[in-house]
């Protein structure tokens, strides 16, 4: 596990890594080509999805209560992920009860066929970038599913396809793409976005990286929302 500068979680864990879908803004994929062969990251194909299970016990290890970003470096729920090695991950979280686990997807989340009650403390966000609707039967998937927290995660926000409907949704982070010829993103979709998620009365955390497109004005006061949703505070 490693120390994020995320800040909305504080460790990364990757006991799976890699991802096929290929986006073309993809941190993780350019980490870990930076890293081929080394860090389990394979010499030929980096980005290929990988399980490491001498990763597996890290969360143990840690005795403190700490919010985990997990498999920042891949898809939890690609398609190329066996059921088996996602179970493996799911009884660690079992086991760590103090820990709060956060999962981002692009992917139906699987369940609750597969899996009728994911962890308690595991909290499932749907990564959504608005540059078309691949997410549709993702949100379905994930406001069917059995996790305790459901979030949105608009970061990079670079299109307006965007769901209207956000009910059953806990927590929205929204951000913006980053690193060298990044796109800004559309100050008038952020701002509908910020809109529907706070008629809806959806705690927002808003990251640092988009600050900087939105001069702080009467109109722009919700640029410094960091909010969780409720159970962040009080522990699972
Ligand atoms: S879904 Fe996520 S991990 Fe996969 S290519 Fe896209 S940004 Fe990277």
């Amino acid at each position: 596990m490693n120390k994020t500068k995320i800040e909305w979680t504080d460790y990364s864990w990757n006991p799976i890594t890699g991802c096929t879908r290929g986006c073309h803004y993809c941190y993780a994929r350019k980490m870990a080509n930076r890293l081929k062969g080394r860090a389990g990251y394979n010499e030929q194909e980096p980005f290929t999805p990988t399980f490491h299970p001498n990763r597996l016990e890290e969360p143990l290890k840690m005795q403190s209560s700490q919010m985990i970003f997990t498999c920042s470096m891949g898809d939890f729920f690609g398609p190329e992920v066996p059921e088996s090695w996602r179970e493996e991950v799911y009884k660690v979280m079992e086991r760590t009860p103090w820990h709060t686990y956060q999962v981002l997807t692009k992917q139906k989340v699987i369940g609750p066929d597969e899996r009728q009650l994911f962890p308690n403390n595991m909290w499932i966000g749907l990564s959504i970038d608005g540059t078309s609707g691949y997410w549709e039967h993702s949100l379905v998937s994930l406001k069917l599913c059995s996790a305790t927290q459901k979030f949105i995660s608009f970061e990079p926000i670079l299109g307006d396809n965007l769901p209207d409907d956000i009910s059953g949704i806990d927590w929205a982070i929204i951000g913006a793409q980053t690193g060298p010829g990044a796109s800004p993103p559309g100050r008038i979709i952020v701002r509908e976005v910020v809109e529907r998620l706070q008629e809806a009365k959806i705690p927002i955390f808003v990251k640092h990286n988009i600050r900087k497109y939105f001069v702080a004005t009467k109109d722009s006061w919700w640029v410094t929302r960091e909010e969780f949703p409720e159970m962040a505070s009080v522990g699972i």
